[in-house]
């Protein structure tokens, strides 16, 4: 480590809340898939900022339609609206499949305030109460925070709103016990990311469609990590055939620029009305003509199907290794089990030896480039793959 990076280091200690422990690196530029530190070191970016790099790094779409917006209408009130935030919200309908006219979104800046809109949603119900999942993540706002079951990240601000039940992910019995007519909404991640990517069984979120119909409860899906191609479709649950009411979204969908949108189903977009909620910044029109350009690059540079192509290339070169005990996710959403508690190590490994990745648990290791990670950049990660476990693991 030399003397830039550890002068950052020693100035973000003495200015910067201590909330997230000291930075790894101090990064400088990045193009596609790639990012510098601040001593020239190259690192291929595997982790893409937690799954929001859809388009990697300084990606043309994105850094055009950001300036042209910028330099045409840079922000306006929620008294207006602008083209961007409207075209936006019909192509969400649009692929989340239900269409204009039967859903209706609301734009923030983050998940945890998508997450918040939608709490907020499922209180105009009329009911109260919620069912969510253990292991599960939804933010660090204090609605979000109810929801999230960690008991670490919630003990030291409690009380917190909501009455919110916890269940076990992926149980569909437990999810029957717990759902009753008095629950407002079911919340689910169709694959649970922060949890270190766990896949539920084959037919859960089917199971929990028909469990919220049978109480008239809200199906509200955190797609925030999951969202906008990461799995190699829109959304995780398409592949499920479910329709949900409620879909949170965020991260990746603008692709570095900060948004995240609630999307009600039916009904359910109906259920926040004027006074209910509000934002300033939510459905900025340099945010939205971001989130458009991401979508739109995903579709023309057919990077579905990419994503589902390198994420089985990855997912298989990965499980090779006899000190990976299981291999889970989809697309470029993929988590791994080692078989000995040293994901710290493996990280640290990785990037020694250039590859930036992340470990949620101590036995996992999470992967979420960005979506136009290139077949190189696969092949010279599953290269390094063994020699980094020998250094972590031996
Ligand atoms: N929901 C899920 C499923 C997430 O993975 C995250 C972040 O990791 C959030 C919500 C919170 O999003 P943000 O950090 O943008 O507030």
């Amino acid at each position: 480590m030399t003397d830039s990076t550890s002068s950052y280091q020693e100035r973000y200690a003495a200015s910067l809340m201590n909330t997230f422990g000291p930075p790894r690196l101090v990064l400088t530029r990045g193009a596609g898939s790639h990012v510098w530190d601040a001593d020239g070191r190259e690192y291929v970016d595997l982790l893409g900022g937690i799954a929001v790099n859809a388009l990697g790094h300084g990606h043309p779409a994105l850094v055009d339609a950001v300036t042209e917006q910028l330099r045409t209408l840079g922000h306006v009130s929620n008294f207006f609206t602008t083209a961007p935030q409207v075209e936006l919200a019909e192509k969400l309908l649009d692929v989340l499949g239900v269409g204009a006219g039967a859903g209706k979104v609301f734009f923030t800046n983050s998940g945890t305030e998508a997450n918040e809109a939608a709490f907020k949603l499922t209180r105009r119900t009329g009911r109260t109460q919620v069912v969510a999942a253990e292991g599960s993540f939804h933010g660090r706002t204090m609605g979000a925070l109810a929801l999230t079951a960690k008991e670490a990240y919630r003990a030291p601000f409690e009380p917190l709103p909501g009455e919110v039940t916890f269940v076990p992910y992926g149980d569909a019995d437990a999810l029957a016990a717990a759902v009753t007519d008095d629950t407002a909404a079911v919340l689910l991640e169709p694959i649970q990311g922060e949890a270190g990517v766990v896949v539920p069984p084959e037919g859960y979120l089917g199971a929990a469609r028909a469990i919220a119909d049978e109480h008239g409860a809200l199906l509200w899906l955190d797609e925030v990590q999951t969202g906008m191609g990461r799995t190699g479709d829109w959304f995780a649950h398409a592949a499920s055939g479910v329709t949900p009411d409620v879909v949170t979204v965020a991260k990746g969908l603008g692709g570095g620029f900060p948004i995240g949108a609630c999307i009600g189903v039916g009904d359910a977009g109906g259920l926040l009305q004027p006074g209910n909620h509000g934002t300033t910044f939510g459905g900025n029109p340099v945010a939205c003509a971001a989130a458009l350009a991401v979508v739109r690059t995903i579709e023309d540079d057919d990077l579905l199907e990419h994503v589902t192509v390198l994420g089985q290339k990855l997912r298989d070169g990965l499980a090779a290794d006899p000190r990976v005990a299981e291999v889970r996710g989809e697309g470029l959403l993929i988590g791994l089990d080692l078989t000995a508690d040293a994901s710290a190590e493996v990280v640290a490994a990785a990037q020694a030896a250039g590859f930036i990745v992340n470990n949620p648990t101590p036995r996992r290791i999470r992967l979420a480039p960005p979506l136009v990670l290139t077949e190189d950049d696969v092949t010279s990660f599953l290269a390094a793959w063994p020699g980094i476990l020998d250094g972590a693991i031996g």
